[in-house]
């Protein structure tokens, strides 16, 4: 190895994720603001198809929010100017995403990524997988079980549909645990 490439910076790939409610968007801003105030240059990016709170800055269930800018495919990541990306919502892109990430992490840039790991389904969410196994990091946050309070790495539709990506948030979604993976909605039980 030269000494250039031994001074080359190194990319870092990170992915947040699990379930829907537990907290990836705010891991990722946490992650984002350390970055920041050690002076790196940081952007906060997300789909332009996640517009449910704001059309372009990261935005929390709970209300908490940073500055942020709106892509519409991944190839839009590769003309932002930054050591730190880090990217919300990152399994609603259906391809592309993977190839973007190799990228920029081959010009030395870290890339935090947050998003489902999995669908509703049960079944890898688009690139999930693939970014899940390139990374350096996987930081895997378990939810709540809407029935039991256990914690949950599914999260399940209470709506009948087979369309990959719908949009939602409480109320459309629960998370569950494995033992009440299948379990009716409003079975009874406590929901804590
Ligand atoms: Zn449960």
């Amino acid at each position: 190895m030269t000494d250039a490439a031994d001074h080359a910076p190194v990319g870092r790939l990170t992915v947040i994720c699990g379930p829907m409610f537990a907290g990836k968007t705010t891991a990722l801003m946490a992650r984002l603001s350390e970055a920041a105030s050690r002076g790196r240059r940081v952007a906060c990016v997300k789909p332009t198809l996640d517009d449910r709170y704001h059309p372009s800055d990261l935005t929390t269930h709970d209300g908490k929010s940073m500055p942020g800018m709106a892509i519409e495919a991944p190839d839009d990541l590769l003309s932002i100017e930054a050591d730190v990306v880090g990217l919300d919502e990152a399994h609603f892109f259906v391809t592309g995403l993977h190839d973007a990430v190799g990228v920029l992490l081959a010009r030395g840039v870290e890339v935090v990524l947050a998003g489902l790991d999995r669908t509703s389904m049960n079944e890898p969410f688009h690139e999930m997988g693939a970014l899940l196994i390139e990374a350096d990091e996987v930081v895997k946050i378990a939810g709540v079980c809407a029935i039991c309070g256990r914690e949950a790495v599914h999260t399940i539709r209470l709506f009948d549909s087979k369309a990959p990506i719908v949009v939602g948030g409480p109320g459309m979604f629960e998370n569950r645990c494995r033992v009440h993976l299948h379990a009716a909605p409003d079975s009874g039980a406590s929901p804590e």
